[in-house]
């Protein structure tokens, strides 16, 4: 059966609508209303129908041809006066440069603090920030239940997997896998059900490991002594204050003389003087024996710092959860 005039009419103004530029409109008005186009044979069919039909089709066939001519003709019309790229786009103006990105400060301090243990010797290692209840608690001597599992309260995936709250698993799990000597740092990503001015849920650590035969706190003293140095200044002296661990015995705070006031007393140092830095201690005997160490032939220092709390006292910044806003003026200072 032939296509019906409406059928037509609709095909005719479809193809319009995705005609983009005067060329295709101008060929679709050849398709429909030249010599040999769609209308034109509907219309020079009209005597092959019965008599008293041919009136009212060739009416409608007529209209519809007046309707398509007006339609193509519209639509070059409107194609002419569009404006062109050049008058919507002002080309004389300046162009605007994407801003270079940099490394977040948070970043910054990491590779620092990791790039003066790598000149004392130490390697850099990394591992899972889902962690296996043993590696993250147990294998450091935090018993299940022990009290000293409340300072580093977390978030547990299943009663078996926690977050990590401290890069410590890493240090276990390479005790696991080699012999002594191990120098090793692991920075990376903790996590701790804690929110306010100086804590977030989520922060950095690098936390350090050195076993060895013979190895003494002296030892951690000179090691922690000389990243001062080197992450502030020659200046700055260091404090160690009695504490405790459950993976270190004896474990120590260690403060640094206020980089502000320099130990007058001020108000980031409580007025103290000195500022708490990091934490460390000697190996407590049970984490070696959990990694099958010989307790009697060696022996070994670890210690740990927040990244965010280094980066605060090294850069003035008073709320660390500026590091998080991810706001680009703030960021762009460092
Ligand atoms: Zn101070």
């Amino acid at each position: 059966m032939e296509p019906s005039i409406e059928q037509i009419r609709e095909d005719a103004l479809a193809e319009l609508d995705a005609a983009a530029d005067p060329e295709t409109v101008n060929a679709l008005s050849i398709r429909y209303l030249g010599r040999k186009g769609r209308v034109t044979l509907f219309l020079r069919n009209i005597s092959s129908l019965p008599p008293e039909e041919r009136p009212a089709a060739g009416k409608k066939a007529n209209q519809v041809k007046k309707a398509l001519e007006q339609a193509f003709a519209d639509a070059v019309e409107a194609m002419a006066a569009a404006p062109s790229v050049e008058d919507r786009i002002d080309v004389s103006l300046p162009g605007r440069n994407p801003r270079p990105g940099h490394v977040h400060p948070i970043t910054q301090i990491t590779n620092r603090i990791c790039e003066i243990f790598l000149r004392l010797g130490f390697d850099v290692a990394e591992g899972p920030e889902v962690e296996k209840d043993w590696y993250n608690f147990e294998a450091l001597n935090f018993p299940k239940d022990h009290p000293a599992r409340d300072m580093q309260d977390t978030f547990f995936v299943s009663e078996d997997i926690v977050l990590r709250t401290h890069t410590s698993p890493i240090q276990v799990r390479i005790m696991e896998k080699q012999p002594p000597p191990v120098r090793v740092v692991a920075p990376g990503k903790v996590f701790r059900c804690d929110s306010d001015l100086t804590h977030t849920p989520m922060f950095h650590q690098v936390e350090g490991l050195l076993v060895d035969d013979r190895i003494t706190f002296g030892d951690l003293k000179g090691v922690l002594t000389t990243f001062v140095h080197e992450m502030f200044d020659e200046k700055t002296s260091l404090r160690f204050r009695p504490s405790f661990f459950p993976f270190t015995e004896p474990s120590a705070e260690v403060d640094i003389l206020c980089v502000i006031c320099r130990g007058e007393g001020c108000r980031v140092c409580s007025q103290t003087g000195w500022l708490e830095v990091l934490g460390a201690g000697m190996v407590h005997p049970a984490v070696f024996e959990n990694v099958g160490y010989d307790t009697e032939r060696i022996s070994g220092f670890a210690f740990g710092m927040g990244v965010e709390r280094i980066a605060m006292l090294k850069y003035g910044i008073d709320d660390i959860r500026r590091f998080f806003d991810n706001d680009i003026r703030f960021l762009g200072q460092f």
